[in-house]
């Protein structure tokens, strides 16, 4: 009962955010009030499509039987990759049950702890997943920014492996990759580049081959197309897909993919179907440019830009407002969907449409005008979010440790020296436990008269963990509290770039069941980690990052206080994935003059950053 009450008071708050999903099959799918689905040539019930599912139900049974490395599956999958490599032009293929389970199984195959994967911000969930799983440090670019991926891929530069994933049409945007331009970077930078074909096969290129397809560039020019992936479930209108690229690829994937080991083998009727659906658009047969002719129309009417293929996103902003236009078209017969956050940045809920062959010409016509109407009414009639003023807040960086007693102190004084060459600058520390005060010891160590920064939130004089220090005097320690006293300080003086240093090691609890990582994990804020430099460094330090890396958190540096040891920064750097491996040895003697000069040698570049203020 009481999961079920916690679960049901979830819903309720994402339901006021307007934010909750319902199950809702299309009560008449295909007809030309379809604006949603991802079947773009209705091949799902084309004759041909279907009957090779039946032959293959016929022959081969219902099910796969077992997972394909274990005898499960037929001799069609290996037939539909042979004709899927051959349609593509690559050396070989690999078949997926989903598209969702080839970006995983492709990209923990391809990358992990050491490499660096480089990823449009507008990626596609599956993309985003497979990348957190890979344990690959993952670095997002704006969308479609080949300057802001060429400096990061400059900058993953040492690196074991750089992968580029994008979408060739991105899925909510309906919006082109600059997939040459990418490759390119890719040959400058020693990079491979992952293409999702999910919205483009089908729909571009010379066969329907895909947005790569229409480069017309032969194999042999494309010598840093790593793979692209082809899905089932849209244009073919099927399910599953195809991963393809050289035969090695393939090799590595049927070895080191786990979503194709550890799962059953697709119906053989799936099977016969995709192979069916690729003959189909190889045939010529299927008119491959109606869905993007439909789509232009749509856009041209509705005065937005030109889409890539078949999806048209008209952006109206608020939640309520997408969910309204929705419910509008639904009463007039369109089927049109909404979509929200989490599937999008929030204050872009949009409508997204998706053009078929099977919409008439009248179709989109009658669509087109209802859409500007809607447009023109519902924001206003729905009090749509206004734009909330900008609240400028100082840039934060958190200083975290691997355990206590290492240096965090020292590496804050330092930091705050580094953001006080620049400009103002202030120092936090959230909890603080036991008789000394880091504060107080920064203020020094910084030259900076006491009382200048902040105190702490929380004081306890039991020097142990805030959770049993504040325990000892009868006192919790509020994250709420916490949390408003941080947004304070930044709001206060949005110029003045924040370190808050945390109190000892990552694991250590702020409450009885709430740690430091925990509370990371909810901040988000960029951090720098500190480990002591001598015997353990290398165990207590993988074991951190991976830990953060499990939270989706990096690190932008790794400062190794103490005497300096002959290998551990590169270790670290090659195990740990942390590009900026920084030591410190004791300093002889101490003082600002010793801190400076150790600041002038070092490169600070991505921590620099992260204490620059908004503009
Ligand atoms: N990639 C993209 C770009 C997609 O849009 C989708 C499906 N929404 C997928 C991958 C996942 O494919 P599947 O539905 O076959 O799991």
């Amino acid at each position: 009962m009481d999961l079920d009450r916690a679960l049901a008071e979830e819903m309720s708050r994402w339901e006021a955010a307007g934010l909750r999903r319902v199950l809702s099959p299309a009560s008449a799918p295909r007809d030309g009030g379809d604006f949603t689905s991802n079947d773009y040539h209705g091949l799902s019930v084309h004759p041909a499509v279907i009957d090779a599912a039946r032959e293959a139900l016929a022959e081969g049974g219902a099910g796969g039987r077992a997972s394909r490395l274990l005898g499960g599956g037929t001799r069609l999958e290996g037939e539909l990759e042979e004709l899927a490599a051959d349609w593509l032009g690559s050396e070989a293929a690999l078949f997926f049950p989903s598209g969702y389970q080839a970006n995983l199984g492709l990209l923990t195959a391809l990358a992990g702890p050491g490499d660096a994967l480089l990823s449009d911000e507008l990626n596609h969930s599956s993309l985003i997943d497979g990348a957190r799983l890979s344990r690959a440090r993952v670095r997002t670019f704006r969308h479609k920014d080949v300057e802001e991926l060429d400096r990061l891929l400059e900058g993953a530069a040492a690196a074991r492996r750089r992968l580029v994933v994008t979408e060739s049409v991105f899925s909510m945007d309906g919006d082109l990759a600059p997939l040459e331009k990418m490759h390119e970077l890719c040959e400058a930078r020693d990079a491979w580049l992952v293409v999702d074909e999910a919205h483009a096969a089908g729909l571009l290129g010379p066969e329907g081959s895909g947005a790569w397809g229409a480069l017309g560039r032969p194999r042999d020019s494309a010598p840093r197309l790593a793979a692209r992936v082809i899905t089932g479930g849209k244009a073919l209108g099927v399910c599953g897909a195809v991963v393809c690229g050289s035969r090695a690829l393939r090799e590595h994937l049927l070895n080191r993919a786990r979503q194709l080991m550890y799962t059953t083998a697709s119906s053989p009727a799936v099977v016969a179907a995709f192979s069916a659906s690729i003959e189909l658009l190889r045939g010529g047969e299927i008119e491959i440019e109606l869905p993007l002719e439909r789509a232009r129309a749509l856009a041209e009417a509705l005065d937005l830009p030109r889409p890539a293929a078949g999806i048209v996103p008209l952006v109206l902003g608020a939640e309520e407002a997408a969910m309204a236009a929705e419910r509008e078209l639904a009463s007039q017969g369109f089927s049109v969907r909404a979509v929200r956050p989490p599937t999008i940045p929030p204050g872009t809920s949009r409508l997204r449409i998706v053009c078929h062959a099977y919409n008439r010409t009248a179709d989109v016509a009658r669509l087109a005008a209802i859409l500007v109407d809607v447009r023109g009414r519902l924001p206003r009639a729905l009090g749509a979010a206004p734009e909330p003023a900008r609240v400028r807040r100082a840039p934060a960086l958190v200083v975290a440790g691997t355990d206590s007693g290492i240096g965090k102190t020292v590496i804050s004084a330092l930091l705050l020296r580094t953001a006080r060459r620049l400009g103002p600058g202030r120092y936090w520390k959230p909890v603080q436990t036991g008789d000394d005060s880091d504060t107080a010891e920064v203020a020094r160590l910084a030259e900076l008269p006491p009382g200048e920064l902040p105190p702490p939130a929380f004081h306890f004089a039991l020097p142990a963990s805030p959770h049993e220090a504040a325990a000892a005097e009868g006192a919790a320690v509020s994250i709420d509290s916490l949390e408003g006293e941080l947004e304070r300080l930044r709001r206060e003086q949005p110029d003045a770039p924040l370190l808050v240093e945390l109190a000892g090691g990552l694991q250590v609890p702020l409450t009885p069941d709430f740690t430091q990582i925990d509370w990371l994990a909810r901040l988000r804020l960029p951090l720098v980690l500190v480990a002591r430099s001598g015997l353990g460094t290398l165990n207590h330090t993988l074991l951190s990052l991976e830990a953060l890396r499990a939270r989706h958190l990096d690190p932008l540096a790794l400062f190794l206080v103490g005497p300096p040891h002959p290998s551990n920064r590169e270790t670290l750097r090659r195990l740990g994935g942390v590009e900026a491996v920084l030591q410190l040895p004791e300093l002889e003697p101490p003082g600002a003059a010793a801190f400076d000069r150790w600041l002038d040698a070092q490169d600070l570049g991505a921590v620099l950053d992260a204490l620059a203020p908004e503009p």
